[in-house]
Formats: C-alpha cells, structure tokens, sequence
C-alpha cells in the first residue's frame, strides 16, 4: 500500500480569481499535467475530498468575517481584502473547499489510511481569523492547527517556505505554545506582507517557539542550504506531533511576483527531510500544502518534487 495521499479534484480548480490573475482556476491543471507526465498517480492514493463545515470554519474564523464573505459570495461583487482578493459568484463555497481538502488529507493521515499526503491549491496562509488578504480567503492551515488541536495533539509545527511570510498563521498562534513555526520568506522590506522580522519569536507562553528567516532578495538554494539546518534543529527541539510544511512555489527563480531565486529541488528536499524527521519522531505525519506560486511551470515543478520526495 501506498504510504502518500494526494488530493486531486477538478473542485479545488474552482478556487481562482480568473484567468490573467495570478492565483488563477489554470494552476491545478499545471500541476496535474506535470504529476501526470511523471507518473506520480500510479504511486500515491488519490483523495476525493470533503467540504469543511460551517462549524469548523469558526474553529479558525470569526462568525462576522464568515457571514461577509458568505454576502459577497452571493452577490460576486466587490472585494474581500484591501486589493488583492476580488469576490466571484461561489467564493465561499470554493474556498471552504479548500479548507475541506486540507482536513480530508489531515484526516487520512491522522486515520493512518496514509503517512503523508499533498494538496495543491492549499496553504491560504495569508488569511487572518477576521479577514481576508492576499489572494487568501479561508485559512486552511489555520483551520487544521484548530482541528488537530481538538483532536488532543499538544504540539503542532508549521513550516512555511513560500517566499511570502505566513502572516496569517504566525499572528493567530503567535501566543500559543502547541505551534512550532519556522518561516523562510523574502524580507519583508521587499516583499509583502512586510511582516516576519527575526525578532518575531513569539510572546507569552510561546516566546521562543516561532522561528523567522527574513531573507534578502535574490536568495539561491546556497542560501536555503545554509539557513535549513537552523530550521530542522527548531523543530526537533519541540518534538512535534504532526508536520505542516506550506511549500509555495512562488520562492523559485523566475515567479512574476517575487524576488527569490530556489529551484525545485529546495522544494523536494524539504519535504524529504520533514518526512524522514517525521519518521525519527515516530509518527511520520507530514501534510504539505501548495501555498503560492505564480509561474505555472515552476509550481508544476515543485510541487511534483515535494510529492516524490514524500514518497
Ligand atoms: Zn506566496
């Protein structure tokens, strides 16, 4: 049997701001194109995923940033952030599709149905419990920190190596000690959010618990290379009981939108030294999430690498 699960379901392709912005509906077919050329369907499980509930979306959101949502939804007019984030017609129900797709694959792994697994258009990091931002709506990462959380686990890490900082998720659990972070992202001088300074460790009972790597603009895989270790050596500190790693593609040389210079093997050996630190914890959970990345042929890239790396 297959120890890895993917998610593939045309329903996530429904998640896009429209053709010509980058968060377009074509990014699941790059990936599932490039998945299919590699044989990768042939070697993992393949989820069909739920939708999230109402219930647990207000794990993660407040009920007033919900129902806002759930308006513009319906009407498909106006925007949901300051800018960046448009409402279409189905923006809720797409983006809690998302988040359904994230604790399907949460839920296989937690099951024991896989070891690991991988969902595409995922990793909506920018989303804060109250509102949307940056092309995020729900915050499916948030939502499945929460979910684990009920579930009884104590100790939570999220790794985050999309070139944005994983602002949504470092300030809803900035306070909390069930949650490792550890964020490699472009400076925040350069890039948005803006956020993701060194100094941010954490506060209160969780000081100390949030790692931060601001990196200058034009960092290669030497660079990676050389922070990575830092990274492995925060989390295995905490012993973590499960592994989220957003692997946003929008790092790699070459996105529209960034200015970081990785290549797809940064991607894949993150993802294979997340699984074998998994291993050594003894419960080999790792759950990867696509994040960004707006270069069709680089997400294709790296997102195929994080899988065979997983593997
Ligand atoms: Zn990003």
């Amino acid at each position: 049997m297959t120890s890895v699960a993917v998610v593939v379901s045309e329903r996530l392709a429904r998640y896009g701001f429209g053709e010509g912005h980058p968060f377009g509906p074509d990014r699941l077919a790059a990936f599932l194109r490039e998945f299919s050329a590699r044989g990768l369907p042939q070697r993992v499980r393949l989820l069909e995923p739920r939708t999230a509930s109402d219930e647990e979306l207000r794990s993660f959101h407040t009920p007033e940033y919900l129902e806002f949502v759930r308006e513009r939804s319906a009407s498909g007019s106006g925007l949901l952030d300051a800018g960046d984030t448009p409402a279409f017609k189905g923006v809720y129900e797409a983006a809690a599709g998302v988040v359904g797709a994230t604790l399907s694959a949460q839920e296989a792994i937690m099951s024991g149905e896989c070891r690991r697994a991988f969902v595409p258009i995922a990793g909506l990091h920018h989303a804060a419990r109250d509102r949307a931002a940056g092309f995020c709506v729900f915050n499916d990462c948030g939502v499945a920190i929460e979910q684990l959380k009920r579930a009884g686990l104590k100790s939570i890490a999220y790794v985050d190596i999309d070139a944005h900082h994983g602002d949504g998720v470092f300030y809803a659990f900035e306070e909390d000690a069930a949650v490792v972070f550890a964020d490699l992202h472009e400076d925040g001088r350069y890039l948005y959010p803006g956020t993701g300074a060194s100094a941010e460790t954490g506060r209160g009972a969780a000081r100390g618990m949030k790692l931060n790597v601001p990196l200058p603009p034009g960092s290669d895989e030497q660079v990676f290379a050389a922070v990575w270790p830092t990274v492995l050596a925060h989390l295995k500190r905490f012993s973590p009981e499960f592994i989220i790693l957003q692997c946003g593609a929008d790092s790699l040389e070459g996105d529209p939108i960034t200015h970081l210079r990785f290549s797809p093997a940064v991607h894949g050996r993150a993802a294979r030294d997340l699984a074998a630190l998994a291993e050594e914890l003894g419960h080999g959970r790792v759950l990867a999430l696509g994040g960004g990345g707006y270069n069709r042929s680089n997400l294709a890239h790296a997102w195929t690498s994080v899988v065979e790396n997983l593997l």
